[in-house]
């Protein structure tokens, strides 16, 4: 029998909250991070991020990135401008998507700055230093750290390039989920099935409540297309540029190549968009069996008749001249920034047009309080009173929903020692935690931010 060794396992951030995801893993004189996610809250850069991270950067040797969402990387920049010289790796989609995403973000974090009078959270050299340190590697190929731990990127499903890490030492695995996906995906291929973690660090974002389903979801934005439509307004989508914007044009795209709803203008007003579904077009060998039957089918599924990408600032504003109806789709998803708070300021008070929510909004974000049926929202500094429909589609969400979650632990409980449930609002996570507990007898634990925990290996 090998002897037991230790790991130490550190919760840094994204416990007891959904952004902010960042892990440290030390043992074998090695510290590798997992994930250094940006805390988001109100702005798009919460105050926090310009905290000190609870560690030397210095001292860190690699970090495993999940996936490209800010909340998964937006303090890497911050870890090098802290001292990090170590190796960075990924998926490619993530990298590509991940250089994207932070140089889009440097001008949000920049305005919020100035605006508020604060240090800026990291820098444009810092993003381009990032991107000299990171590797790419594929699904299941191996990383060594050191001599004796090894670490592989499992398909999460999640959005393109998304993974979880196993890191393997003395035969024994811990997983981190990072994000899982809502498979069945358009795009993506199904989260890979995992079978023999001993530990587990998982998300629950949606760990209480569960999505509706594909068809549901295609019903319901067909109807609140044709809906808005018919009422001659504008359909205003704030949408995440990554995987829920590339999601929605595949489903759009089928509506309007099968003439289920009448020829409009279709704006994707989002040059961060614009770009990603550029990557997304160049790394197809990530999509699963359906949508490349599509697409050797002949079909472009990111492009259809009355689709206009507006990149520029000046296309943007001509958005308005435009006859009604007609669709938006902007970022960012939670209404706390980008192009779509311009159309919200045009359009919310318009009663014949309809504001359609299709992803997770954060406490404290517009977002959050349309979705909860405010009359009233403070949009880029003025008020704006809400009279146009307000919808909510959660079959669009990336993430699985609390049965999927369950079904997904319950494939490795013969094996699972503890499990650490994170990414999530508290009490979210803390009916996730007790449905473990419960109906398969875990031990599972919901850690506190800035706790350690000795793990046997
Ligand atoms: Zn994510």
């Amino acid at each position: 029998m090998a002897i037991s060794k230790k790991l130490k396992l550190s919760f840094f951030g994204g416990a007891g909250e959904v952004t902010g995801s960042n892990f440290l893993i030390e043992g074998e004189g090695k510290k590798i991070l997992i994930d250094c996610g940006l805390y988001q809250g109100s702005k798009i850069g919460d105050l926090r991020n310009l905290d000190p991270l609870l560690y030397n950067a210095a001292e860190i040797d690699v970090v495993f990135v999940t996936h490209a969402h800010i909340d998964h990387i937006g303090r890497i920049p911050k870890l090098i401008k802290d001292g990090f010289r170590g190796e960075i790796y990924s998926t490619i989609p993530t990298k590509e998507i991940g250089e994207l995403s932070l140089m889009d973000s440097l001008g949000v974090l920049g305005k919020e700055a100035k605006r508020d009078n604060h240090p800026v959270i990291y820098r444009e050299e810092d993003v381009l230093h990032a991107v000299k340190l990171w590797k790419t590697v594929g699904y299941h190929e191996p990383v060594k750290v050191g001599e004796n731990i090894s670490v592989v990127f499992r398909d999460a499903g999640h959005i393109l390039g998304s993974a979880m890490v196993e890191i393997t030492y003395n035969g024994k695995k811990i997983l981190f989920t990072g994000d899982l996906g809502n498979s069945p995906a358009p795009l993506l291929r199904d989260t890979e099935k995992v079978t023999d973690a001993d530990y587990m660090v998982i998300e629950s974002v949606y760990g209480d409540r569960n999505h509706e389903s594909v068809d549901e979801r295609k019903k319901k934005t067909e109807q609140v297309i044709e809906d808005t439509i018919s009422k001659g307004g504008v359909l205003m989508i704030p949408a995440f540029s990554i995987e829920r914007t590339q999601d929605l044009l595949l489903e759009i795209n089928n509506l309007v190549e099968n003439k289920r709803i009448p020829p409009v203008s279709i704006f994707l007003d989002s040059p961060l968009a614009i770009n990603v579904t550029k990557i997304y077009r160049n790394n197809q060998d990530f999509f699963n069996k359906e949508a490349l039957g599509i697409i050797h089918g002949g079909d472009d599924i990111f492009n259809f008749p009355g689709l206009k990408l507006t990149p520029t600032t000046e296309e943007s504003k001509k958005i308005i001249d435009y006859p009604n109806p007609k669709i938006i789709i902007a970022g960012s998803g939670m209404s706390n920034g980008g192009r779509i708070v311009h159309h919200e300021q045009n359009y919310l008070g318009d009663p014949r047009s309809t504001l359609m929510l299709i992803g997770y909004q954060a406490v404290g974000t517009p977002g959050r309080m349309l979705q909860e049926g405010a009359k009233r929202v403070r949009i880029n500094a003025t008020e704006v009173e809400v009279k146009a429909k307000v919808v909510s589609i959660s079959g669009y969400s990336a993430h699985k929903d609390g049965d999927h979650l369950f079904k997904f632990v319950k494939g490795t409980a013969d094996t699972l020692k503890k499990v650490f449930v994170v990414h999530g609002e508290p009490k979210t996570t803390m009916f996730f935690v007790q449905r473990l507990r419960d109906y398969l007898g875990l031990n599972a634990m919901a850690p506190q931010a800035g706790e350690s925990v000795e793990l046997d290996f």
